[in-house]
Parts: C-alpha cells; sequence; structure tokens
C-alpha cells in the first residue's frame, strides 16, 4: 500500500480511503471513488486540465456524478502538507519600483 500521504491532498474515499481521480466540470472539479460511488468536492478552477476539455466531456461528466453519493472525503489523521519551494512566491527584495524616474523631465526645451 502506498505511504504517500500526498495522493491525500484533496481527501480520500470515506469507505475506502484510497483518494480516487476526478472529473471537471468546466472549472469545477470532483473527486470520484468508482468503487464505492462517492464524490465530494475538489475546489473550483484549480487544474487546467478542464481548458482542454469540451462541453460533451463535461455533460458526461455531469451525469455521472448524479449518480453519486456526495460525501465528506476522508483524511488522514495527519495532514501531510507538501514543502514544495515553487509554492513559495518569489518576490526579489531589490524589486524596487523607480517611480520618480520620469518625473521632473522637461521636455519643451527642444529649441
Ligand atoms: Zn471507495
Amino acid at each position: 500500500m502506498s505511504s504517500n500521504t500526498s495522493d491525500f491532498y484533496f481527501g480520500a474515499c470515506p469507505e475506502c480511503r484510497k483518494p480516487g481521480h476526478y472529473l471537471n466540470v468546466r472549472k469545477a472539479i470532483w473527486f470520484v471513488c468508482d468503487e464505492h460511488k462517492k464524490r465530494w468536492s475538489g475546489g473550483y478552477g484549480l487544474f487546467s486540465s478542464w481548458y482542454s476539455e469540451n462541453e460533451e466531456i463535461w455533460e458526461r461528466n455531469q451525469k455521472l456524478l448524479a449518480t453519486y453519493d456526495e460525501c465528506e472525503p476522508y483524511y488522514p489523521d495527519e495532514p501531510y502538507y507538501p514543502d514544495d519551494p515553487e509554492c513559495e512566491p518569489d518576490y526579489p527584495d531589490d524589486h524596487v519600483l523607480d517611480e520618480d524616474a520620469d518625473q521632473g523631465e522637461d521636455f519643451d526645451t527642444v529649441d
């Protein structure tokens, strides 16, 4: 059995405690367990994969989701927060806007 708890970032099926997989309905994300017909919300617009899908897929997903029970997802006892440096916004310290750069210039003295 996998010990990679990052799989549980979006929760898991309360029945089998497997992370399941997700379906997009436009930008809405639903995680599902096909085995137990459970679904739980995965948020909105987090993944860009919806962009490459179309109405046909979303309609199919929506119909499938309608047959699943909405539930509270299972989370492992110890939440896992991935320590991913790429998640940290990087603001360089020396990025200071030089707002006064073009002020005070006098372009009327062309003559
Ligand atoms: Zn399940």
